[in-house]
């Protein structure tokens, strides 16, 4: 019989050097990337199947059972593949921009991205909608590269208050603009499901700069949200 733990010796490599593979990380980088695994994707998958085949046995579950036999490797493959597919950076959206031929020089808001992350404390999801909004300069976006944006740093254990950060960030720099605004409203199954169990709680961060720090602007920024 299979011991009840194995503690497998393979070591995962890191290198703490911020970079990976030629890649250079974040400035605002999640604590893991600080030792960003040199694995393959399918050798992450292999070894968390390993793992995970090892909780749910320290759990009593059998792992013959017809039901769960394949659930360590379906776990793997969705946290690699899916649910943490943004701590890879070759995932990363590519941002083509465009020239703003139309002249246009409102604001323009991309409201209701879905949001689905997870919870770096609990590894449950957070679910919510992402609101974000810039200024054109010279150059405008395809309008799904700000959905695709929002999902690449959604998908990796995250704080709300980060991720915020991140998403702006990120615009701000695909952008070329400092007048960005991000708004986040999501609900964190950990404090659903567990602990003080609240159903009806929502959690709402934002980041505003350049001309969204104007009263105005913010103003109008949140009149298009709620509309
Ligand atoms: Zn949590």
């Amino acid at each position: 019989m299979k011991p009840l733990v194995t503690m497998s010796n393979t070591t995962i490599k890191t290198i703490k050097n911020g970079h990976s593979n030629g890649l250079v990380f974040e400035a605002i980088s999640n604590p893991k990337e600080k030792f960003p695994t040199v694995l393959s994707d399918a050798e992450k998958v292999e070894l968390i199947t390993e793992k995970f085949a090892d909780i749910m046995e320290i759990l009593g579950l059998d792992l013959t059972d017809d039901s769960l036999k394949d659930t360590p490797a379906r776990v793997a493959k969705m946290y690699v593949h899916e649910t943490f597919q943004g701590l890879n950076p070759l995932n990363k959206p590519e941002v083509t921009l465009f020239e703003n031929g139309y002249q246009y020089h409102e604001m323009l808001v991309e409201r209701n991205i879905t949001l689905h992350s997870t919870c770096e404390h609990h590894f449950v999801p957070i679910l919510g909608v992402c609101h974000v909004a810039y200024f054109a300069t010279g150059k405008v976006v395809g309008l799904s590269k700000l959905n695709r944006i929002v999902k690449y740093w959604a998908k990796r254990p995250q704080v709300q208050e980060r991720l915020t950060e991140q998403i702006a960030a990120d615009l701000k720099r695909v952008l070329q603009t400092e007048d960005v605004a991000v708004y986040i409203d999501a609900e964190h199954l950990c404090v659903k499901t567990r602990g003080v169990e609240d159903c009806a709680s929502s959690t709402v961060t934002s980041h505003y700069s350049g001309r969204f720090t104007e009263p105005a602007t913010r103003a109008e920024f949140l009149g298009a949200i709620k509309g």
